[in-house]
């Protein structure tokens, strides 16, 4: 693909869209294409209107432009989950404050993280993990420790309630410890990813009041984790305002420490419209469209778990067929790189055409494996607008493009 380079060295697209990449370069590999705009606005978007502190769950998607990103836009604390995790962003942002939120660590992890990388909050939800924590940190007095409460993933597409979490009703001595060893004592929760109801935190504030009430402990930080959605096809979430209110009213409701904070830890609506992928189609068969990316790559979500994700044939002119269900088949030789849909395109949509697949910036890109070969060619900073926004009309568009973005 041609591509000039500006005076900062940053390598810019010819064609700053979709279609004018696809049409002009005709690529033979998947081409990714990042939209910094776009994930400024949603950090923006947080940081303005959410009624505590946004941390980013870094697992969404650890590009490190994306994180220099967010953090241009006001996003200074970071949601991360290993030891890997924490050496990225101490690198890619040095004066980044990291929460170690994942509830079951490697001890040597917790003792990198503390000593070498400033880490002072953790989660558990074992004793188990609060002897390891206070072993591998030498007992240190400045922790703030999050206890992770077990809730109701009901209202979310993705359910994260089996594997992490200590039951409401059975949290009393591990809070009561973690209090006794904490400066700073924390109850965290995730409802789920993908929560298409307020309700569901509603719900789960409702747990975190009992636990207090029954372990009669001071509460310090309230966070309310993940799952804020965003928008895909057949998915349509109220607007995230009506989630932050309904937080921001359980919050003020709980007995908590006069000062005790606020905080969530959004991944997928921070970054899933960062991102999307150009594929070409290499054959049709009926209603079957076998294209050069899939379940090893970026459509990890949309093979295993049916996820729908929106689609646009790039072609010019436009085809005036009208839209038919496909589904895809991925590039590798493996009956599961399959992925179901439906997906909605003009009839004749044939080989060789272009398919932009959108709302990949969370959980795509950061899936992606070498398997059989296949890959992505080159990612390319693009101006247009992604394919579906939960933001596009509420936050003002951003003048300049972050300046430390896109090195390609
Ligand atoms: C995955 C995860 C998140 C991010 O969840 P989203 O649904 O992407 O917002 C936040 N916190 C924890 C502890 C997680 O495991």
């Amino acid at each position: 693909m041609h591509k000039h380079h500006s005076a900062l060295g940053l390598a810019v697209a010819p064609f700053d869209s979709a279609a004018g990449i696809a049409i002009a370069s005709q690529p033979v590999q998947p081409v990714t294409l990042v939209r910094p705009h776009a994930a400024a606005r949603a950090a923006r978007y947080f940081v303005e209107k959410f009624p505590g502190r946004s941390m980013y769950a870094v697992k969404a998607n650890p590009s490190p432009d994306l994180l220099r990103i967010l953090w241009d836009s006001g996003i200074t604390h970071y949601d991360v989950a290993s030891i890997g995790e924490v050496r990225l962003v101490a690198h890619t942002l040095p004066q980044a404050t990291l929460c170690f939120m994942h509830p079951v660590k490697a001890e040597e992890a917790i003792a990198e993280a503390y000593h070498e990388h400033g880490v002072r909050v953790f989660s558990l939800d074992s004793m188990e993990e609060l002897a390891k924590i206070m072993r591998a940190t030498g007992n240190a007095a400045d922790l703030t420790l999050c206890v992770r409460l077990r809730v109701s993933s009901e209202h979310s597409k993705l359910s994260l309630a089996s594997k992490f979490g200590v039951a409401p009703g059975e949290a009393r001595e591990l809070l009561f410890a973690a209090r006794q060893a904490a400066d700073a004592l924390g109850i965290c929760f995730h409802v789920g990813s993908q929560a298409m109801t307020p309700e569901a935190y509603a719900n789960a504030m409702e747990r975190v009041r009992q636990a207090i009430v029954e372990a009669a402990v001071t509460v310090d930080v309230v966070d309310v984790g993940g799952g804020f959605p965003s928008r895909y096809p057949g998915m349509e979430p109220p607007p995230l305002e009506r989630y932050f209110e309904t937080i921001h009213r359980a919050f003020e409701s709980l007995p908590v420490s006069y000062s005790a904070e606020l905080w969530a830890e959004p991944g997928r609506a921070l970054c899933a419209e960062y991102s999307s992928l150009i594929v070409r189609v290499e054959r049709r068969r009926g209603s079957e469209l076998y294209i050069n990316d899939g379940a090893y790559g970026a459509l990890f979500d949309a093979a295993h778990i049916g996820w729908r994700f929106p689609v646009a044939l790039l072609r010019e002119p436009e085809s005036d067929a009208r839209d038919m269900p496909f589904s895809f088949y991925g590039p590798t030789c493996d009956d599961l790189d399959h992925m179901a849909g439906p997906f909605l395109l003009p009839a004749d949509v044939q080989a060789g055409d272009y398919i932009e697949i959108g709302m990949l910036g969370a959980y795509g890109a950061a899936m992606r494996t070498g398997f059989n070969g296949f890959g992505v060619a080159e990612t390319v900073a693009v101006g247009d607008e992604p394919m579906t926004s939960l933001y596009a009309d509420t936050v003002a568009p951003a003048r300049s493009v972050p300046a430390s973005v896109v090195k390609l």
